[in-house]
């Protein structure tokens, strides 16, 4: 039946503005996915880091229907139940006092965005309305998100863009202290540049970041729309160094699956916000935050987060050895289960030669750029399935050696 469904479908129907795979999962259950051919594959991406507890989780199956029965929408002159209790939660859980919702990790930082040109607007004037990013850094895809990030590629077409931003080298304190000044309104960092190429933030990078914020009144904004929701072991990767942003954005795991993002915010910066100021009709809607909150109150669990510690090294452990039989990678780094393999000098720009390679083998595996091979698995990926994977891995690494 579902074979009447060709996937060239894409190419005839579809805006080409992403080059999916050859194959159509049709089915999956925590790490792993089916086709339409019944081929099976472990799953390493996630759904790019947003599957955090993999797939067909039956407490959010059972969340999701029961709340299916009740209210789906009701729009925004009412509040719901379920977004004010996910709402409660993250901010008795965080450095935050307020929340705000939305569908999308783009829509998160395009709040946080607004709040903080808004924030210097009222609290300093406008000559304060500079806005500090980082070289191959990813904010989203909306003109300002896309603006911000620091990757020109992705912006230079849609010009003209949004002004006063300007991008700095990542993990170079000299650049900021040199650059920032009055002018600047705020500091958007990845903890971990994620699509850019899982390059964690040194501890004293953020530090660095934190005081600059303070010295020149600017707010510091965490985008964890990535590194959020338990990736690196931790609730939210702030919590490792101890340095608390202003505001803070989430979105991709958040839900689980299901679409939903967030921007978690000071007190000081919530109230300049008022209605009217900012809004959207699907945000915080009561399906989306009722997901949400489950998989929050599942993952903000001591024992869930050492799982992820547990899983990172058992990760390490076959990245490493399969690189001293192969030697295909420079390096491996990431944190918790946020995971980047750098090519070797040999094998530059075919990170997607080997994820195509992988794919054939029944491994589904990220890129992140055209040389680092990332892992986002499901939070709760199963020891059987790691190892599988890593087989699948290696019969993959075989026939990209021999190329
Ligand atoms: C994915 C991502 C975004 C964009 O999220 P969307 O839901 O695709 O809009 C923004 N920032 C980071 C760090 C991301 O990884």
């Amino acid at each position: 039946m579902t074979k009447e469904i060709q996937r060239n479908w894409f190419e005839q129907y579809m805006v080409p503005c992403f080059a999916p795979a050859p194959f159509i999962p049709v089915r999956a259950e925590g790490s792993r996915v089916w086709d339409q051919n019944e081929k099976e594959y472990v799953d390493f991406a996630g759904g790019i880091a947003v599957n955090a507890l993999g797939h067909a989780n039956n407490e959010l199956k059972e969340t999701l229907s029961s709340q299916m029965e009740n209210l789906w929408h009701i729009g925004n002159g009412y509040t719901n139940e379920p977004v004010l209790k996910l709402a409660k939660d993250l901010v008795e859980n965080t450095f935050s006092d307020k929340v705000f919702f939305c569908n999308s990790g783009a829509e998160a930082n395009e709040a946080a965005l607004k709040i903080a040109r808004k924030y210097a607007l009222d609290k300093h004037g406008s000559h304060k309305n500079e806005i500090i990013s980082f070289e191959n850094s990813f904010h989203g895809r909306t003109l300002f998100t896309v603006t911000v990030g620091g990757q020109p590629k992705y912006s230079q077409d849609f010009a003209p863009l949004p002004q006063q931003i300007t991008h700095l080298p990542y993990n170079d304190i000299e650049a900021i202290k040199a650059h920032i000044s009055d002018k600047t309104c705020a500091v958007i960092v990845e903890p971990i540049i994620g699509e850019g190429g899982v390059i964690p933030a040194t501890p004293d990078f953020l530090k660095a970041l934190r005081e600059l914020c303070d010295q020149y009144q600017a707010l510091l904004i965490y985008d964890e729309i990535q590194t959020g929701i338990g990736r690196t072991g931790y609730l939210y990767a702030y919590e490792e160094t101890g340095v608390e942003p202003d505001i803070l954005t989430s979105a991709k795991g958040l839900g689980g699956g299901f679409p939903i993002g967030a921007m978690l915010v000071k007190q000081h910066v919530a109230e300049v916000f008022q209605p009217g100021s900012h809004g959207t009709t699907f945000g915080g809607n009561p399906l989306a935050s009722a997901v949400a909150h489950k998989v929050l109150s599942i993952v903000n669990q001591k024992a869930f987060l050492a799982g992820v510690q547990e899983r990172h090294q058992e990760f390490i452990r076959h990245m490493t050895d399969l690189n001293q039989r192969y030697q295909v990678f420079s390096e491996i780094r990431g944190k918790g289960l946020l995971l980047g393999a750098e090519l070797a000098d040999k094998y530059q720009g075919k990170a997607k030669t080997l994820t195509n390679l992988a794919a054939e083998e029944g491994l589904i595996a990220l890129i992140a750029g055209p040389n680092v091979l990332r892992f986002a698995p499901a939070l709760n990926i199963e020891q059987q399935d790691i190892n599988d994977g890593f087989a699948r891995l290696e019969n993959a690494l075989k026939r990209f050696v021999q190329e």
